[in-house]
C-alpha cells in the first residue's frame, strides 16, 4: 500500500544512528520543511542539530530533498555541510530518482519526511524505505487540514506496524 509508512517516529531525532543501521540504512535523504525545521522557525532546534551530527558522525549518509526550489533548505544544507537535492517534486520521483543516482552504492536509502501524500508516496512509489515523522509544527489552518486528511492512513500505517512486531 503506496500511503503506509515504513516506519513511524515522533521526531527525526528518533531516527538515531543505531536505528538507522539496525534497520541497513546507509543514506537517509530528508524532507526539510516541518520535518528538519518549522515554517516559522529561522534556525533548528538544538536537538536537531545533535542529531544531525550524530548521525553524520556515524557514517551514515545525509541528504535534503525537498520541493522548495531555493531558499532555506539549500541554505541550511550548505551551512550544514549536507547534500541538497531541490524542486524534488514529491511525490513524483524527480528527487527521489536523482536521490537514487547520487547515492547508487549505498545499500539502503530511506526517506523522512512530515507528509504522507509527498514524502510517503514518493518514497514508496521510488521503491525507498519511507519513515513517517510528525510535524514539528503546524501554524496554519492548512496544514492543520492537510494534516487531518492524512490521519486515517497514520492509523492504519501504526496498526500495520504493530501487528508487524509480533
Ligand atoms: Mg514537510
Amino acid at each position: 500500500m503506496l500511503l503506509l509508512p515504513d516506519l513511524i517516529v515522533g521526531s527525526v531525532c528518533d531516527l538515531t544512528p543505531e536505528l538507522l543501521e539496525w534497520h541497513g540504512i546507509d543514506t537517509l535523504l530528508m524532507d526539510f520543511d516541518n520535518t528538519i525545521m518549522a515554517y516559522t522557525e529561522d534556525v533548528p532546534s538544538q536537538d536537531v542539530l545533535s542529531w544531525l551530527e550524530s548521525v553524520k558522525n556515524s557514517g551514515i549518509c545525509l541528504c535534503i530533498v525537498s520541493n522548495t526550489k531555493r531558499g532555506r533548505a539549500p541554505a541550511f544544507a550548505e551551512k550544514n555541510g549536507i547534500d541538497c537535492i531541490t524542486a524534488a517534486k514529491k511525490p513524483f520521483q524527480r528527487g527521489v530518482r536523482e536521490a537514487k543516482k547520487r547515492y547508487a552504492g549505498s545499500k539502503k536509502l530511506a526517506l523522512v519526511g512530515d507528509q504522507i501524500y509527498t514524502d510517503v508516496l514518493g518514497a514508496n512509489i521510488g521503491g525507498v524505505f519511507s519513515i513517517l515523522t510528525k510535524p514539528i509544527h503546524l501554524h496554519n489552518i492548512w496544514l492543520r487540514l492537510r494534516n487531518d486528511l492524512e490521519k486515517p492512513w497514520i492509523a492504519w500505517g501504526r496498526r500495520r506496524l504493530r501487528l508487524d512486531e509480533t
